[in-house]
């Protein structure tokens, strides 16, 4: 996408494919990185924040998405919440919390997304994604699968 929007002489980066992009710790926040795809994302109007710290999009939240930063004007999408946590059940309506259920190590709370303890489970599967299926692998996203909000808003039948 870049190298197409250069090519028709629009500046563009990838934030997260930028070597200044770095990880760092926040003495607020805990983990935190230099450019998220997720803040990108809810900037741009395609979902908020659920109690995981996953964005809930139109397609769920077990999803991937990436940004291009680019210097040229197009009409904007729509944003239509003004609350970062709007779609999710837990924080709009206090319903909810299956991904508190989901979550193997507990990590997820009602008070919202332990990452410290969310990280030391992601390293821990890092030896043995390798170890039981063979290939080198790593990941979880229990909380992100099984829950109403996997594969859309779940408070979009409300909104319509
Ligand atoms: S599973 Fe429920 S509480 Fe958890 S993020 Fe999704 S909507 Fe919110
Ligand atoms: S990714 Fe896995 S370990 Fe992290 S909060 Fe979700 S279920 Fe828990």
């Amino acid at each position: 996408m870049v190298a197409k929007l250069e090519s028709a002489g629009v500046e563009a980066v990838a934030p997260m494919l930028a070597y200044q992009w770095t990880t760092q710790m926040s003495e607020r926040f805990g983990f935190a990185s230099t450019w998220s795809e997720r803040h990108a994302a809810h900037a741009s109007g395609l979902g908020t924040f659920g109690l995981t710290d996953g964005l809930i999009t139109p397609r769920g939240q077990a999803m991937r998405c990436g940004s291009v930063i680019a210097r040229i004007q197009i009409p904007p999408t729509p944003r239509p919440y003004t609350d970062h946590h709007a779609y999710c059940l837990f924080y709009s309506r206090g319903t909810c919390g299956k991904c508190i259920q989901r979550c193997p190590v507990d990590a997820v709370t009602p008070s919202g997304h332990d990452k410290v303890k969310c990280r030391a489970y992601l390293d821990m599967t890092k030896t043995y994604v390798p170890a039981h299926f063979g290939f080198e692998g790593y990941g979880c996203g229990f909380c992100q699968s099984g829950v109403p909000c996997e594969s859309r808003i779940p408070i979009a039948e409300e909104m319509d």
